[in-house]
């Protein structure tokens, strides 16, 4: 085995004075979670220049068994990107590899480097008339690789789909150092496993995603967004079946904000609007869009509004006038998730299927309260594709380091719902280290036994990103 020493001063010689970090000051980034829930230490930060420098890197960590966590934007809820606390793992930052390697307009599909930020892609689409539609809170720092390594879900997957549908190819550093070149730009491919689907959503633990070929779409001419002021979370659901059915392809986007979470987002952060005249239990921000003009888009959310009106299924609703005010409304749903940053909150990011989301609020609200009365749940998010941002934000006026100690107990309460409701205990940002032992509780044994064959098959070292996702 390599002297792992002399494997590092070859790493360094590898990506060249600008391609590494070894102060601790300027490591600091890439240590800490976003949430700050972990903080890792590292000898080196490696920063690549391309998929060449990745692939030699690589090898070298192979030869000596230095595990490596590769990185992003580093915008990951679930601990996967941060190095763990022994300073063994080296981490292997993607963001100098950003550059946009081919466009095609034509085949609607743009062929992309791991580390470009997630806004400069749609910046990019959008200059030759196209839409990369995969956006989320974090799109101004995380980057395409990381998207890919989590398969981001955000707030247009209910029209385009989470990000595994908008890839058609992949090229990875394998854990012994080979490039597969899978960038195939096909709408049309049987030859096989796609395996290119083990790598997203994989959260790096089975190599290093360099450059992928995702999918481009029609730009949206015109887009309507309104926020709805509803009693009843049941009514919310109702909603939505009816929106979709009556806009079909063309609802982009039905997310939920519970009064109580835009209460915070008043006190908290500013620029909050409150939209309506009176206070509702629930709010529901819709957006709407279509890629060919004059299409009657804003008439036909009218109508569906006066008859949801009619029918008193909403209270009251505001339909932005502008592309400004419709900033507003989104900046609500925004706010709404950084309010909570300012008291103990414990978090879950579940989904059920679509039928019963209202079940799940109503029978996990009663759940946690009945544990914990003054207990504050905020039901938030991605209603439309069942996925629910379960947060419990602490009683007024608790000691937060106690209230957040009671974590496991709180999960307990929520997943036992979803186990009812056969949802899934993390619809969205992954697995990483907060829920790798979770989750085996609520996968099925064959299934868990699978995932370690595939990460043995392929990583038999154990060197990419270890301790994440699966244990072995
Ligand atoms: P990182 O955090 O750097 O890494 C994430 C995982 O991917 C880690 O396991 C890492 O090891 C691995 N990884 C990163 N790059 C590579 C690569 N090139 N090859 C192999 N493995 C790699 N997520 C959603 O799904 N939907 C949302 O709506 C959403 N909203 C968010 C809002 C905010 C304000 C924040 C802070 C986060 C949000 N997230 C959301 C979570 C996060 O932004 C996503 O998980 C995002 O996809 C992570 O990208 P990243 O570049 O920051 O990856
Ligand atoms: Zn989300």
């Amino acid at each position: 085995m390599v002297d792992i020493e002399k494997a590092l001063e070859r790493i360094k010689t590898v990506v060249g004075p600008r391609g590494w970090i070894a102060d601790p000051a300027e490591q600091e980034p890439y240590l800490v979670e976003a949430r700050r829930l972990w903080r890792g230490a590292t000898r080196l930060v490696i920063r690549p220049a391309s998929t060449e420098e990745v692939a030699a890197v690589v090898r070298t960590c192979a030869e000596a068994r230095v595990p490596i966590v590769p990185q992003g934007g580093n915008t990951g809820l679930v601990g996967g990107g941060v190095p763990p606390e022994d300073g063994r793992n080296i981490v292997l930052a993607l963001g100098r590899m950003n550059r946009i390697r081919a466009i095609d307009p034509v085949n609607f599909t743009m062929t992309v480097e791991a580390g470009c930020i997630l806004a400069h892609l749609h910046e990019a689409a959008a200059e030759v008339d196209r839409l990369f539609p995969l956006s989320l809170g974090a799109e101004g720092s995380c980057q395409i690789g990381g998207n890919l390594s989590t398969n981001a879900g955000g707030i247009a997957v209910l029209r385009y789909g989470n990000t595994r549908e908008l890839t058609l190819g992949l090229e990875v550093v394998l854990p012994d150092g080979r490039i597969w070149d899978g960038l195939r730009g096909l709408r049309k491919d049987n030859t096989g496993y796609d395996l290119k689907q083990l790598f997203i959503g994989g959260e790096g633990t089975l190599g290093i995603i360099t450059a992928a070929t995702i999918k481009l779409f029609p730009k949206p001419r015109e887009i309507e967004t309104a926020l709805l002021g509803l009693s009843r979370v049941e009514d919310v659901m109702a909603l939505f079946a009816r929106a979709r059915a009556a806009t079909g392809d063309q609802l982009t986007a039905f997310e939920l904000i519970p009064r109580a979470a835009l209460d915070l987002a008043l006190v908290h952060i500013p620029g909050t609007i409150d939209p309506l005249a009176q206070p509702h239990p629930s709010y529901v921000l819709l957006e709407m869009a279509s890629s060919g003009t004059e299409s009657g888009l804003r008439a036909l959310l009218e109508r569906l509004l006066e008859t949801a009106l009619e029918q008193e299924l909403i209270g009251d609703g505001v339909i932005a006038g502008s592309s400004q005010q419709a900033k507003q409304l989104w900046h609500i749903r925004e706010a709404i998730v950084e309010a909570q940053l300012y008291s103990g909150s414990i978090k879950h990011d579940v989904s059920v299927p679509v039928s019963r989301v209202a079940d799940f609020i109503i029978r996990a609200t009663t759940g946690v309260t009945d544990r914990l009365p003054g207990i504050r749940p905020m039901a938030f998010g991605h209603v439309g594709d069942g996925n629910i941002h379960f947060n419990l934000t602490q009683p007024e006026g608790a000691d937060t380091a106690a209230y957040l100690a009671r974590w496991q107990e709180f999960n307990d309460i929520v997943h036992g719902v979803v186990r009812e409701l056969h949802g899934s205990i993390s619809a969205e940002h992954g697995v990483g280290r907060l829920k790798r032992e979770e989750i085996t509780h609520y996968k099925p044994a064959v299934e868990i036994e699978l995932m370690r064959r595939v990460k043995r098959a392929l990583d038999p070292a154990n060197i990419m990103n270890p301790g994440k996702l699966v244990s072995l």
